[in-house]
């Protein structure tokens, strides 16, 4: 194991690819045997700052702690809880914009292990299919709930939409705030990050222009 640890990468918050990095072996293990060996290995850990698992109030934290990582927070790096993208002919023929507000996000940062919560706004025109809008909040927290750096987030999403939509017609916008920015290292209380990407129409300002309008207006 590398013993060494580069602080100065984790700041950079570095993105090395859009596929979140995964071992070619990473579902082999049941969700039950993950959750034992998490938590022996929590323990450990506080055991290493010194804390007394014996006590009442501490005993049970590692199993919770190992529960929560699996079950909740980490759920989305199993494609098996991807939920499905049911999509509808669009029989009514819109073919102007449709947009999502404030879809909660609730992720953790991969350099830190610590949470980005904000919001997503989602766009889209359609061609041939549309989406149950519910979906698109589902998939935002399918591709959230994995240890994530915000810009790769924003692509994951992106990209999912556009071959499950069969349009590049898509912009995603992610506003969060990330505690690994302020509550250690700088302590900005209140900075946020905000990332943009979009693809087909959108491309053209115009139509940006109606969809940055619109989320103002909010
Ligand atoms: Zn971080």
């Amino acid at each position: 194991m590398k013993k060494y640890t580069d602080e100065k990468i984790g700041d950079n918050h570095i993105l090395t690819t859009i596929e979140t990095p995964l071992l070619s072996n990473a579902f082999d293990k049941a969700d039950e045997e993950k959750i034992e060996n998490i938590q022996v290995y929590f323990s450990k850990i506080m055991e290493e700052l010194g804390l007394d698992l014996k006590d009442e109030s501490l005993s049970g934290t590692p199993y919770r702690f190992a529960k929560m990582y699996v079950k909740e927070l980490f759920y989305g790096l199993n494609p098996n809880n991807k939920p499905k993208l049911s999509t509808f002919p669009n029989k009514y023929g819109y073919r102007k914009m449709l947009i999502e507000h404030d879809i909660t996000i609730d992720s953790s940062c991969e350099h830190h292990f610590l949470p980005i919560t904000g919001h997503a706004h989602i766009g889209y025109i359609p061609n041939e299919k549309v989406i149950g809008l519910s979906k698109i909040n589902r998939l935002v927290d399918y591709y959230s709930h994995r240890p994530q750096v915000q810009e790769r987030l924003c692509l994951q999403i992106l990209n999912d939409l556009q071959e499950t939509l069969n349009t590049q017609s898509v912009i995603v916008v992610l506003n969060a705030k990330h505690l690994c920015v302020s509550s250690r290292g700088i302590k900005d209380k209140d900075s946020s990050t905000t990332t943009i990407e979009y693809g087909g129409d959108f491309m053209d300002i115009a139509c940006r222009n109606e969809f940055f309008q619109n989320l103002s207006k909010k």
